[in-house]
């Protein structure tokens, strides 16, 4: 099983030769025969990253529907309970699964995160979740009632989980517990995302190929529906995307970036300390603008590396993806690898960030 892998944009061979005496011994790329030939020539292991929920066109039936019943995008993904959109990533899957590969990643497989905004995070209400809330006998009035009434709390700035809540565990699920149809939404998107997972864990495993997954960082993988403990039955690598100081605002999976997005609905709340106690993170953070000024700490990406290694028990691998534009990248690896994980990926090598990882990254792993 592999340890070190890097997530490849942009590359010549060279790269390939680089990455492979240097410590490294997966690549995520596409599934082109080039990449793969040229991995399979420098005994380094090539897997290929697929989207999940990418429908088969832009037509706006396939995208979610959300608690205002508007179509919503996000991450260029469409509906996870939608006919056409399941069976055309199967296919892709299945497709890839056929070439010289070592394995598949699947990214984006989960519901929308707040990062995506406020209408696309309160999503689905299609007309195919609501028959599948049937199947799973999920009341699906009651989950609408329920998100339309937290929907429009955070419409009027106050935050998710009020300051008094977030404070203590058993207050937060009490409040939940106050409104089932939240806890049916929760329960539902991770119910669907796991049995997903679990058809394609059929596709690829059988062809002798394995499957890992990029994740929510367990603090907010309950927010798009990864169930660590289940999904890791499933997948053979998990990958935590433990981005923990990009600096872009409205970045997609950061986990400072998507916790600013959750902080800024709460206008009427200034100080974001409530979104921290109720992830339990413990980083400096005063202000809004320190999510994106600051980040996170190492000490909290260590503490989400503890929680993701507990949740999966021995089921699966556990490597962590890291942003390339950690400053302190070299001591977040060893502290991520000291906290238990197998190996790290980074994300991600192209012509801009080569010289960066060249330099940073030689004789480190
Ligand atoms: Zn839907």
């Amino acid at each position: 099983m592999p340890k070190n892998g890097v997530f490849l944009g942009e590359f010549c061979p060279d790269d390939i030769k680089w990455l492979a005496d240097n410590g490294f011994d997966f690549l995520i790329g596409s599934s082109n025969d080039r990449f793969i030939a040229l991995c399979r020539k420098y005994k380094i292991e090539p897997w290929t990253c697929l989207g999940t929920f990418n429908p088969p066109t832009k037509s706006p039936e396939y995208l979610c529907v959300s608690i205002n019943g508007e179509r919503k995008e996000w991450f260029s993904s469409g509906c996870p309970n939608n006919p056409d959109v399941i069976n055309f990533s199967l296919e892709k899957f299945e497709k890839a699964a056929e070439k010289d590969v070592s394995g598949i990643f699947c990214d984006g497989v989960r519901f929308a995160s707040p990062a995506s905004g406020l209408e696309a995070f309160f999503t689905c209400f299609c007309k195919h979740c609501e028959k599948k809330a049937q199947e799973y006998n999920v009341d699906f009035e009651r989950m609408k009632k329920d998100i339309s009434t937290l929907y429009k709390r955070c419409k009027e700035g106050i935050p998710l989980i009020e300051s008094s809540v977030s404070l203590t565990p058993s207050v937060v699920l009490s409040y939940f517990v106050s409104m089932p149809g939240v806890c049916d939404w929760l329960f539902f998107k991770k119910k669907v995302i796991a049995d997903f997972v679990e058809k394609l864990s059929k596709i690829v495993r059988p062809k002798d190929k394995r499957l890992g997954g990029y994740f929510f960082s367990p603090c907010l993988s309950v927010f798009v529906g990864q169930d660590y403990s289940i999904l890791s039955r499933y997948i053979d690598i998990c990958s935590p995307m433990l981005y923990r100081n990009t600096r872009e605002k409205g970045s997609i999976a950061p986990i400072n970036t998507e916790l600013q997005a959750i902080s800024e609905w709460a206008e009427n709340e200034k100080n974001p300390q409530w979104i921290l106690d109720f992830t339990g993170l413990s980083s400096k953070i005063i202000t809004k603008s320190d999510f994106l000024r600051k980040g996170i700490s190492i000490e909290d990406t260590v503490r989400e590396t503890l929680i993701a290694k507990h949740l999966i028990g021995k089921k699966s691998r556990l490597i962590p993806i890291l942003w390339w534009k950690d400053t302190k990248i070299r001591k977040t690896i060893r502290e991520v690898i000291k906290a238990g994980a197998s190996g790290i990926q980074i994300f991600w090598y192209t012509k801009e960030t080569r010289r960066f990882i060249k330099s940073k990254l030689k004789r480190c792993l």
